[in-house]
Order: C-alpha cells, then sequence, then structure tokens
C-alpha cells in the first residue's frame, strides 16, 4: 500500500512509533525515525526495519527543538529525496495534579507533545506543497479530548494537537496535503507500563473492551492514514481505544 513512499516518524525507537514504522516497512514504506538517542535499542529498530526489505535510517534529534527539527528534515530531504508520510509521533508524560503541577512538568509536556508537532509540520510543509502530496499523522490520545484528573499538561498538550491537525488540513488542504490525528486510549507500551498497577488494572476494568490496546492496533490505522485509501480523509481525529471514551 506504501511502495516506494518515505515516511519520516518522531521518537520511533520504541513503542507506537516503532511498530508504525514496521507496518509501514511491510507495505514498501522506505523509513526515516528520529529519537532522543540512537542507542542499542533504536538501533535494533533499526535492523527490524531493514529486514522487511526497506531502507531506513535512524536519526538522533529532540523533536522539541526548533532547530533541530529543521535540520534533521533537511538531511531526510537529502538523503531520501523526498518525504511523503510525517508521523508526530514522539511524546512524554509527566502526570500529577493541577495544584502540584511544577511549570517544568507543564513546560516539558507542552514543548514535546506539541511544539515538537507544530516543529515538523512547519519543517516538512513546504516539501509535501511541492510535491502536491502529502499526509501528516499526530498522535493526540483520548484524553485531549475528555481530559484527565493528573495529566493536565498532557492533555492539554493532546488537545493543542487536534487544533494543529485541523488548522494544517485547512491551511495544506488545496494542494493535497491531508492531516489527522490519532486518539489512542490505553495502549500497552513503555509509556504506560510506568503507571502503578493499580491504575493499569482500573483502565481495563473501565474499557469496555476489558484489555488495553497494542501498538499494532494503532499502527493498522496509521497505514489507513498514510495510504490512499484515506485519501479524502483530513482534519480528521480517529480514537483507537477500545470504546474507552
Ligand atoms: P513510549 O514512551 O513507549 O515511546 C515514545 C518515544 O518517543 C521514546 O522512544 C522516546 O525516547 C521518544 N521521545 C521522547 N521525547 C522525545 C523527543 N523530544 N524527541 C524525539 N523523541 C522523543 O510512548 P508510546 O506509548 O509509544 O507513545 C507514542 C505516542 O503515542 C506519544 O505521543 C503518546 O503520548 C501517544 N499516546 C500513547 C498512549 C498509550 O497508551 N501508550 C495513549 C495515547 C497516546
Amino acid at each position: 500500500m506504501l511502495t516506494n513512499k518515505v515516511a519520516l516518524i518522531t521518537g520511533a525507537a520504541r513503542g507506537i512509533g516503532k511498530q508504525i514504522a514496521l507496518r509501514f516497512a511491510a507495505e514498501g514504506c522506505h523509513i526515516a525515525f528520529t529519537d532522543l538517542a540512537i542507542d542499542e535499542v533504536a538501533l535494533a529498530t533499526r535492523d527490524e526495519i531493514l529486514a522487511r526489505g526497506v531502507t531506513c535510517r535512524a536519526y538522533a534529534s529532540d523533536a522539541s527543538d526548533f532547530h533541530a527539527a529543521h535540520e534533521v528534515v533537511a538531511q531526510v530531504q537529502k538523503d531520501f529525496g523526498r518525504i511523503d508520510i510525517l508521523v508526530n509521533n514522539a511524546g512524554i508524560t509527566r502526570d500529577t495534579l493541577l495544584l502540584r503541577m511544577s511549570e517544568q512538568q507543564w513546560d516539558d509536556v507542552l514543548r514535546i507533545n506539541l511544539k515538537s508537532a507544530f516543529n515538523f509540520i512547519q519543517a516538512v510543509s513546504p516539501l509535501m506543497l511541492r510535491q502536491r502530496s502529502g499526509s501528516i499523522i499526530s498522535m493526540s490520545s483520548v484524553v485531549g479530548l475528555n481530559g484527565n484528573a493528573g495529566q493536565a499538561n498532557y492533555a492539554a498538550s493532546k488537545a493543542g494537537i487536534i487544533a494543529l491537525t485541523k488548522s494544517a488540513a485547512k491551511e495544506l488542504g488545496s494542494r493535497g496535503v491531508r492531516a489527522n490525528a490519532i486518539a489512542p486510549g490505553y495502549i500497552l507500551t513503555d509509556m504506560t507500563a510506568a503507571l502503578p498497577e493499580s491504575v493499569r488494572e482500573e483502565f481495563v476494568r473501565m474499557i469496555p473492551m476489558h484489555r488495553g490496546g497494542t501498538p499494532e492496533e494503532v499502527a493498522n490505522v496509521a497505514l489507513f492514514l498514510a495510504s490512499d485509501l484515506s485519501s479524502y480523509v483530513s482534519g480528521e481525529v480517529i480514537q483507537v481505544n477500545g470504546a474507552m471514551a
């Protein structure tokens, strides 16, 4: 479905980003991915992607650094010649109640989760506009739609992703560039493994499908949004949450 396309995925050494990279690679897509460090975990991810018979390069880059984001996009353009798909996946949590939240916790989450997406959308847009095609996919969250106690910073950043996505879809649509968001619920990755067991059990109890989702299940929706199957879908938010909301 993505033969000879090029995807740039941020924060893809592990978790959801990694599975999106593998799913796209299985469809013939060449992969450029970033993470904070290209360590053993990231190199193992790169090797798994290469094993699917596509080109893959990993770049150490902080997605929240405006200049670094522009530099890495220029480098990917040089290395691959084009960028057809951007996945804004890099994200963090710094959970605590609103009354206890430090300025640092607020700033870090907004910078890494929201500003990173702005950095990359702005950096890839001139190229996608020239190509007159492109698919931009950004990771929001169920809490970006509903809010969550203990996650005011994270929920605000993920709501911001939705508004950024809808605005980008309106600005870029006339030249064939689409922008959509995915709002996952409770997905089993390192990010959610860090939650206390009681919180994880409560999630499973609350979710009508009575289980967490897998990164593969999110990657399948990303594949739909990246491919021509969604050629008239833009400015949309697709929830992947086992009916959690
Ligand atoms: P994860 O923590 O398993 O992986 C995130 C990756 O992003 C890591 O490899 C990390 O090193 C990288 N990263 C962090 N900051 C970065 C930065 N500044 N620059 C570049 N890379 C950076 O997380 P995950 O569960 O795979 O989540 C991926 C995305 O999906 C995130 O945006 C997250 O908010 C979102 N999401 C996850 C869930 C869930 O339940 N796991 C639910 C909703 C949304």
